[in-house]
């Protein structure tokens, strides 16, 4: 059985493993992708090489697709640390990829190593879709709902857990907007 929204299509990742009993749900972490493409982003998040997922991926027309169930750990954060929590947050959060490009428009398999951690042009970045900011609050407050372990202060970006090594959802992503739908 799989926990999580109903009416979601899935398409399960391999790229997962159990929770641990310490490790309850404390966080979301919000994504861009940085690919121009659903299907190969897809494929990356279930290529067992990549050994990289998420629970949630919301297409730029808003559909969200489920990777990973809610109950085991995705791998989506890598070294990241909030809080009290140190090495990486996979283990107490949910993940959610935005496809988006982000400022990396001329990678379309996303950028370079290097690249993100250099300078980058926020102003010439894919905006975020209506259609995505609507999914995205609709999924948190479900989310919120059914772990109350999991505040609405504790929705945070991969920047904010992986400072100095990661940007994404970036500079461009409405995180007023996001809050607002959360409290509202
Ligand atoms: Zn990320």
């Amino acid at each position: 059985m799989v926990v999580g929204m109903s009416g979601v299509r899935l398409v399960a990742s391999p790229n997962k493993r159990a929770r641990r009993g310490e490790e309850t749900l404390r966080l979301v972490v919000i994504h861009g992708t940085w690919m121009r493409d659903d299907a190969a982003a897809l494929a990356r998040l279930c290529d067992p090489a990549a050994e990289v997922s998420c629970h949630y991926y919301i297409t730029r027309s808003g559909e969200v697709i489920q990777l990973v169930d809610e109950r085991e750990v995705a791998f989506h954060a890598g070294k990241s640390a909030w809080r009290d929590i140190t090495g990486s947050v996979n283990g107490y959060s949910l993940g959610i990829e935005v496809a988006n490009s982000g400022p990396f428009l001329e990678y379309p398999d996303g950028p370079p190593a290097g690249v993100e951690q250099g300078s980058v042009d926020w102003a010439a970045a894919e905006r975020y879709s209506e259609a995505q900011y609507a999914a995205l609050i609709g999924l948190l407050r479900d989310i919120l709902r059914r772990n109350p372990g999991i505040l609405p202060e504790a929705v945070v970006g991969h920047s904010e857990v992986a400072p100095g090594r990661k940007i994404d959802p970036g500079e461009h992503f409405d995180w007023k907007r996001i809050k607002d739908g959360l409290t509202g």
